[in-house]
């Protein structure tokens, strides 16, 4: 297969002037630590209505400094979705916490705030309540999080939406990201998320002491401002300490300048993955295939728009996977359930752990979405999986005319 007929699962959109937005800060005095980070972290705290961004070298980084920001350490556990990107649940073991999973609602692929809360009064007769949890807004549908921030006020846990997938996404009628739910939100800006940097990702929160708290972690836990400092020698002149122990987690200038002009089209493409998501909800909807269920308070951003084969599909997921890609449509499993992965096994995780999750891994593919899609490239995917799939079987009552 020719690699320009491959239709990859996601991928970056870059526009003549995000191009030049990169070669003005370029061509400017700063290269990381200018004015162009703090600007895009407030353009986007600003259009999530959050009081504070924080922007990091990867949503990565952004997730450790926030678990460090919350006082997550030994002894402590943190709780997140196993179908996720294992960077959620390695955040709490970089902080020598423990961490553990939460099955996820078989219809939305999120946490389930039902299985979350069981798990909760089971781990609170063995005193094992997490200090932090993690709800991942998977495929860029947010999590139920009116019911999980009315369990982390019931159990004293703190909430990091991990919204790697969900920028531009909506909960009841507010962008994801607004912390109205949460201590802290985080986005990532990888090539294949909605909006990119390259690399980066940011935290918001409406706390400023979480903000501060992230900022100095940030920058190796360097402040120069007076009122963190410890006393001083009156002859000693320079005005910095290290009063914590930081990481080199910044964002760039031309990163930032490249996010900052991504901004200007989240709404754009945030509507074309949309309408690319509809138009496979109707093109399959004739076929036996499941394709993603859509909580009505939740608009999705549609990162990802995985389907699930079913017993009558007329395929199983391996078939229909290495078809795919036969054909030169890249298709992708988001996840393998984190706890299954090896590092994880040695933990001590067993299959069979979280029941809904590995239904999930078993059954489901990504298809590709992403904003420089075009109708043509849809209508190939569509057509094949039309191809690959039996019709759906229209049950009708016993004794109906025909
Ligand atoms: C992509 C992703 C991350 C990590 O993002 P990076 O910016 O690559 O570090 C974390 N969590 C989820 C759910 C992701 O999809």
């Amino acid at each position: 297969m020719n690699q320009a007929n491959i239709i990859p699962y996601g991928k970056q959109s870059i526009s003549e002037a995000d191009i030049q937005a990169v070669v003005d800060v370029l061509r400017s005095d700063f290269l990381t630590q200018g004015p162009v980070v703090p600007a895009f972290e407030q353009a986007v705290a600003s259009y999530c209505h959050a009081r504070h961004g924080v922007a990091a070298s990867n949503a990565t980084a952004a997730l450790h400094i926030a678990c460090l920001a919350l006082d997550l350490g030994p002894g402590d556990w943190l709780w997140t979705s196993p179908i996720t990107f294992v960077a959620s649940a390695n955040c709490g073991l970089y902080c020598g916490a423990q961490v553990d999973f939460v099955d996820i609602d078989p219809h939305t692929f999120n946490m389930s705030p039902v299985n979350l809360e069981k798990k909760l009064i089971a781990a609170k007769l063995q005193g094992k309540l997490p200090k932090v949890v993690v709800p991942v807004h998977m495929c860029g549908q947010p999590c139920d999080m009116a019911a999980i921030h009315a369990l982390s006020l019931k159990y004293g846990f703190r909430i990091i939406e991990d919204a790697s997938h969900a920028i531009g996404a909506k909960y009841k009628g507010e962008p994801v990201g607004n912390c109205r739910y949460s201590a802290i939100t985080v986005f990532s800006f990888h090539p294949v998320k909605i909006i990119t940097t390259a690399e980066g990702g940011m935290a918001l929160t409406n706390d400023p002491a979480l903000a501060k708290k992230m900022t100095l972690l940030r920058s190796h836990g360097i402040s120069s401002t007076a009122e963190d400092m410890v006393q001083r020698p009156l002859d000693e002149i320079w005005n910095y300490q290290q009063i914590d122990l930081g990481f080199n987690y910044r964002m760039t200038e031309l990163q930032a300048a490249l996010g900052l002009s991504q901004l200007q089209k989240l709404d754009e493409f945030v509507s074309t993955r949309q309408a690319i998501a509809h138009c496979y909800d109707h093109a399959l909807s004739g076929v036996d295939i499941q394709t993603p269920w859509q909580h009505p308070d939740a608009l999705s951003s549609f990162h990802l728009y995985p389907i699930q084969v079913t017993a009558t599909s007329g395929v199983d997921q391996q078939s229909l996977y290495q078809a795919l890609t036969r054909a030169g449509v890249s298709v992708n499993l988001h996840y393998i359930p984190v706890y299954l992965q090896p590092y994880y096994a040695h933990l001590g995780f067993k299959r069979g752990y979280c029941p809904y999750a590995e239904d999930y891994f078993k059954l489901s593919m990504s298809i590709p979405v992403y904003a420089s899609m075009t109708e043509a490239q849809q209508h190939r995917v569509v057509d094949l999986i039309q191809s690959l799939c039996h019709a759906k079987v229209v049950k009708r009552l016993a004794g109906a005319a025909v």
